[in-house]
């Protein structure tokens, strides 16, 4: 199998693997207990938690572990809002954030709270200026992802951080995409909060970890036994942890040379398509992106389709993002790139990863020829366009 769904997840790395697995087996203890089983299951973490630290430039007692993405998201956002509410009950966000964030919001509109959310351009990306004119002194928060899941998109993180820091407002950000592929400082961003989830930088499934500043205080929205500082409790996933950093660890030590060859071989996966295919297009911004990523939609060919044929090739994509795939609805952030429902639908994300190799990248190239042609012949879609 040729997997190219790396944002969906990523494969656990063997070192990660055999970094973790003492803790499930010898090294069991409670890393909150004082006998030394706990304690070497609670240096681990340390030992962990100043692996996430160093991937990002914070300090180690800026990171707490969370559950994953969703949770680190959920934290930093109800967390600042429900500390803040007596100050201001507004949060500006974008309109293409991963429904770990944008449910979010959409649940505190719900419960009072008003939230904008930026309009971004053909490319993908929001405009600081739109952001200066929403804010009123009212907003609490702002929340705008680094990089965008389905068409990889980066954001001006740096200047909104700077407005936000001139303007006294919290700022986070969901790193999730970025974090491992992409540099990323939180003191050259300017940002206060930061997301983080393990399993789509080769560490495992279920474990995150949430970035917050020195000096921020969050409202806990999970409740218990104190661990992580109060604001995340319940006993500590060492193992995860574990995994999390090493995985951090690995990304970090080769971080220049994974983005360089991801790069060399997504534009040789853009550049194939775009010239081998007719009616085929880039979506998102052509340079401005992460370099796994790759997103094209096809005029007359349906998503979902295009996907299992290239399943039946031994090829792992997905039409926009892994949350919207089984729905029918179209991605809502394509459709804030201004595409309409049919193009929207004839959408295809290859997401690479390290493992990935230029002799996979060409098959991939002329398996999506061989599906876009076979699908073409048989749509009534296609049939019109080309009349
Ligand atoms: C995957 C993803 C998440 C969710 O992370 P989980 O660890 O799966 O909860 C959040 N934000 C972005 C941008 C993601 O890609």
């Amino acid at each position: 199998m040729i997997y190219m769904d790396h944002s969906a997840t990523s494969p656990v790395d063997p070192e990660v693997l055999e970094a973790m697995e003492p803790y499930f087996t010898d090294s069991f203890g409670n890393a909150s207990t004082l006998y030394s089983l706990g304690r070497e299951a609670r240096t681990a973490m340390e030992s962990a938690r100043k692996q996430v630290a160093s991937i990002i430039g914070a300090t180690p007692d800026e990171i707490i572990f969370t559950s994953g993405g969703t949770e680190s998201d959920n934290i930093a956002i109800k967390g600042t809002v429900f500390k803040l509410k007596k100050k201001g009950n507004h949060i500006i966000t974008s309109a293409i954030e991963h429904p770990a964030v944008d449910e979010t919001c959409k649940y505190l509109e719900k419960n009072g709270f008003q939230v904008t959310y930026l309009p971004v351009g053909e490319d993908g990306i929001v405009s600081v200026s739109d952001l200066k004119d929403a804010i009123t002194d009212k907003t609490v928060l702002i929340t705008v992802m680094h990089a965008n899941n389905e068409i990889g998109t980066i954001q001006p993180i740096k200047e909104i951080g700077e407005v936000a820091a001139e303007k006294n407002i919290y700022f986070h950000t969901d790193a999730v995409q970025s974090v491992g592929k992409i540099p990323v400082d939180v003191k050259e961003l300017k940002v206060d909060m930061l997301s983080i989830s393990a399993h789509k930088l080769y560490g495992p499934k279920g474990i995150g970890a949430l970035y917050i500043r020195k000096g921020i205080r969050l409202e806990p929205i999970i409740h218990g036994g104190g661990h992580e500082r109060g604001i995340r409790p319940g006993t500590e996933n060492v193992a995860g942890a574990v995994g999390l950093g090493k995985a951090c660890e690995i990304a970090e030590r080769y971080l220049e040379k994974n983005s360089r060859s991801l790069t060399s071989i997504r534009d040789r996966l853009i550049n194939g398509v775009l010239s081998e295919i007719e009616e085929s297009h880039l979506n998102g911004h052509p340079t401005i992106r992460l370099p796994n990523n790759a997103h094209f939609r096809f005029t007359g060919i349906e998503g979902e389709s295009l996907v299992l044929h290239l399943d039946f090739k031994g090829i792992a994509a997905s039409t926009g993002s892994a949350c919207s795939s089984k729905k029918l609805e179209p991605s809502h952030v394509l459709m804030a790139l201004g595409m309409d429902e049919v193009q929207a639908h004839g959408s295809l994300r290859l997401t690479l990863g390290k493992e990935n190799t230029a002799e996979e990248v060409d098959y991939v190239i002329e398996s999506v020829k061989g599906a876009v042609g076979t699908l073409r012949s048989l749509s009534p879609l296609w049939c019109q366009t080309e009349e």
